[in-house]
């Protein structure tokens, strides 16, 4: 169980390079179905928090803050 918690942090850090690239307009294929791809209601995508596949709907989001350098 404690593994679970290592893994989610993993998981967290290795999503802000995906984030940097959804953020930059580039497309991302969904790491869950490997078919669609992830998109955003924003308006202003490089503001967007929160993205979605347009196949499976595997939804993702990260805090704002954490990109900060
Ligand atoms: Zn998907």
């Amino acid at each position: 169980m404690d593994d679970r918690l290592d893994l989610k942090e993993e998981n967290n850090s290795g999503h802000l390079d995906l984030y940097e690239k959804l953020q930059s307009g580039e497309k991302v294929k969904c790491l869950q179905c490997n078919n669609g791809y992830y998109v955003t209601d924003a308006k202003d995508i490089r503001k967007s928090y929160y993205f979605y596949c347009d196949k499976c709907g595997e939804f993702i989001h990260f805090e704002p803050g954490v990109i900060i350098e």
